[in-house]
């Protein structure tokens, strides 16, 4: 029997439409000597079952796993596991020119708390709860039996994805297997993915299908990806035919992640070039008209719905300066992954700085993050990736 969270009277209305999270402030009381990352039963003020979850230390108290149970089975993460690889090749995914996609998207697969990358045959695994710390071996050897994907490596990649002051000390290592190599196909493309020190699990998989959107757009222009991270814009602007690429990051690792990418895929290629730059001060430099193709894929400017204000302002300035440099008959692929930032809070703040430019701007399409990255209808937090194509006259 798991310990007993009850909610406050009234408290229980979000748990009975599925909403996967308990704030604090719902809380009745605490069963003594609870432990982050236990399991707990979650009942509304009359002791009426609401689910089982994962409790930890702070404003979200329990994620619920599963509802109206009192306990999960031996295969719950199996289970789970095991209907996300369904949906995934639902989705034409797992194709032999397609090894690259996400498996699960937390609380969007019915797993809060847990990610899971797949590049090839290893699965990088992220916990963002304790309590999915406290399962990483039961859901790697879940993955590895899975009938729909052959996985045979598990790298655990949560050193900074788990609440710091939890004194986990998770140790990012693979849990089974090891480094059988790194190179992973989206789309027919190669790409090298550095789950050991790259960003996340390595590779903005969510960009997947705006990438091939942007492909289709490439073909005789001038590119300039900002943000480029792994160049993964870049190296689909190059097979969609573009005159020339450049691409822009601050960091000298991305930056070098970027070149082998092209190098992976367009060796020797004089079409690209890489920029390991501050994205303002390119942009503050870079002579007027010099690209009709722009991608600005910044990182999340607000983080915390404390930052939004001056998010919103980022986002208003680094658009301002595309529509200011733009070549008349330009297309401008911009993006916001915070998830603070509200699909129309993003939209004021790009067309205020269309606005501003005094330019003729219309949208072509509204872009979102992929299926693969799923959100439960009930948990519209999980929506996070937006992005306008915009042709600018
Ligand atoms: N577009 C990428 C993902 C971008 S992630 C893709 O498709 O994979 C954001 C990137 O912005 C990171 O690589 C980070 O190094 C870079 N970055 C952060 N601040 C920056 C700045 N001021 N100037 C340039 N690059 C920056």
């Amino acid at each position: 029997m798991y310990p007993v969270i009850k909610l406050k009277p009234g408290k229980e209305e979000s748990l009975l439409r599925h909403h996967p999270w308990v704030f604090s402030g719902a809380v009745a009381s605490l069963p003594e000597n609870l432990e982050e990352g236990d399991y707990v039963v979650v009942t509304d003020s009359k002791g009426q079952t609401l689910g089982v979850g994962h409790y930890q230390i702070g404003s979200i108290t329990v994620r619920i796993l599963e509802f109206g149970v009192d306990a999960i089975s031996d295969d719950f993460y199996f289970k789970r596991l095991s209907n996300a690889a369904d949906l995934r090749l639902t989705l034409g995914l797992c194709r032999p020119d397609n090894d690259c996609f996400r498996l699960v998207h937390g609380e969007g697969d019915f797993l809060p708390g847990l990610v899971v990358d797949i590049y090839g045959d290893t699965a990088v695994m992220q916990a963002h709860s304790p309590g999915m710390h406290f399962e990483r071996n039961t859901i790697a050897e879940a993955l590895t039996r899975l009938p729909q994907i052959n996985i045979r490596n598990v790298y655990y990649k949560s050193e900074t994805t788990l609440p710091f002051k939890a004194r986990l000390d998770p140790h990012n290592d693979y849990l089974i297997g090891g480094f059988d190599g790194n190179v992973a196909t989206e789309n027919g493309l190669q790409f090298n993915i550095d789950w050991l020190k790259g960003q996340k699990t390595g590779f903005f998989v969510d960009q997947r299908e705006n990438r091939a959107l942007l492909e289709k757009f490439a073909k005789g222009r001038e590119v300039l990806n900002m943000f480029c991270y792994t160049g993964g814009f870049s190296v689909y602007a190059m097979r969609g035919g573009a005159l020339s690429v450049d691409s822009v990051d601050s960091s000298a690792k991305a930056a070098a992640l970027t070149d082998a990418n092209i190098a992976l895929n367009f060796p020797d290629d004089p079409r690209h070039t890489t920029h390991a730059v501050d994205a303002f001060k390119y942009l503050a430099d870079m002579p007027k008209d010099r690209y009709d193709l722009i991608i600005l894929d910044p990182p999340a400017f607000a983080k915390h719905r404390s930052a939004l204000k001056n998010g919103l302002i980022g986002y208003r300035k680094l658009n301002a300066k595309a529509f200011e440099k733009i070549r008349p008959g330009g297309i401008l692929f911009t993006f916001s992954c915070s998830q603070v930032v509200s699909r129309e809070a993003f939209r004021l703040a790009v067309f205020s700085a269309a606005a501003k430019s005094g330019r003729k701007v219309r949208v072509l399409h509204q872009l979102t993050q992929p299926a693969d990255h799923p959100f439960d209808i009930s948990h519209p937090e999980g929506e996070y990736l937006k992005g306008l194509i915009l042709y600018v006259e």
